[in-house]
């Protein structure tokens, strides 16, 4: 794939108006269109909005404000009312004709107590029969719908609740309560059947879902992937939307411009659809390096998760947290036995 310009070059400053008749103003419209979403689920003084240009993200397809958001900020009106929080003042923003932001939120605060966890992280890929024919891996990724249902209701029974990646770090660094018995489920991949089955099948039992998502497969609509829409309507039904990347591909070893491409340009598209920060990564393939991990943690992403095994959450390991596969051929009693290994202190 061809790399992207490097998307931080500012253009030399052209009026807006310029840009609207010679662009024919999509662009600008298309930012003016997505301040209310951000602002909308912005509710934190700490949130930081860091403008860029358009150049990172093209082709990105960014929905209207809702009836009930407040009009979009044109430059021909009077100005907004005041309101709880504000991007921080920079010139960029004034010399920047299409300012595209997305959340830069700082990790909370450390209260200086050492926390430690050991919340399993689930992962699922698919939740569906797999076709005839289906080779092994794709067996080995299929948990199937009825096996699916066995196991939400096994963990409802076993006492779990399920908890958010954010809520994790907000028990780590301020000590924010969680249930007696948190888990988080997550879902890689953003396969179509996330919506058709494991969403619906939360829902069902009050679960909550963490879903990282490609973006590419969206804005291409690929109808074996999630569709933007469904992506709108499980995040607000309080399913938890993060990042995979833009597409499938193994992250180690790029430069800066790319990183940027595939993982600041994922993270913007799936704010501006749903409204809510993306604060975490699952690197594809569990293909990392410090390169990356570095990018990350310079554009304010709380952690990420990876392939490895284990349930071992900790600050200073946030950019590395382990999961539990669930694979195709893991029925109940595989699943409890799964998760009793946690319990045992020797287990990794
Ligand atoms: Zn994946």
């Amino acid at each position: 794939m061809a790399e992207p310009r490097r998307p931080r070059t500012r253009p030399r400053f052209i009026p807006p108006i310029l840009w609207m008749i010679a662009l024919g103003g999509p662009i600008v419209l298309t930012t003016l269109m997505l301040s209310p979403a951000i602002d909308a689920a912005a509710g934190k003084a700490s949130r930081r909005l860091l403008p860029v240009t358009v150049g990172a993200s093209p082709s990105v397809p960014v929905p209207g404000g809702s009836p009930t958001e407040p009009p979009p900020v044109s430059p021909t009106l009077p100005p907004a009312p005041p309101r709880a929080w504000a991007p921080e003042p920079s010139p960029t923003i004034a010399s920047t004709p299409t300012p595209y932001p997305f959340f830069q939120e700082p990790l909370p605060p450390a209260d200086g107590s050492p926390r430690a966890l050991r919340v399993p992280i689930l992962m699922y890929h698919y939740i569906s029969n797999p076709p005839s024919g289906a080779d092994r891996f794709r067996l080995d990724l299929s948990v199937r719908p009825s096996m699916f249902e066995a196991h939400l209701q096994y963990l409802r029974q076993a006492g779990y609740e399920t908890v958010s990646l954010s809520d994790l770090i907000l028990h780590l660094t301020q000590g924010r309560p969680l249930p007696p018995q948190p888990i988080v489920l997550t879902f890689d991949d953003g396969y179509r059947d996330a919506y058709e089955e494991a969403f619906p099948g939360l829902r069902r039992y009050g679960f909550q879902g963490t879903f990282f998502v490609l973006t590419g497969r969206a804005d291409a609509g690929d109808p074996r992937y999630l569709s933007w829409e469904q992506i709108r309507q499980m995040s607000e039904a309080e399913m938890d939307i993060q990042l995979h990347g833009r597409e499938h591909i193994p992250l180690s070893g790029r430069d800066e411009a790319f990183l940027f491409y595939h993982i600041i340009g994922g993270k913007q598209s799936i704010e501006a659809h749903t409204g809510r920060p993306v604060r975490f990564f699952a690197y594809p393939s569990s293909d990392y390096d410090k390169n990356l991990i570095r990018f990350l943690e310079g554009y304010q992403f709380w952690g990420a998760v990876t392939t490895a095994y284990g349930a071992d959450e900790r600050l200073e390991n946030r950019f590395t947290w382990p999961r539990i596969r669930i694979r195709g051929t893991d029925d109940v009693e595989k699943l409890a036995w799964k998760l009793s290994l946690l319990k045992d202190p020797s287990a990794p």
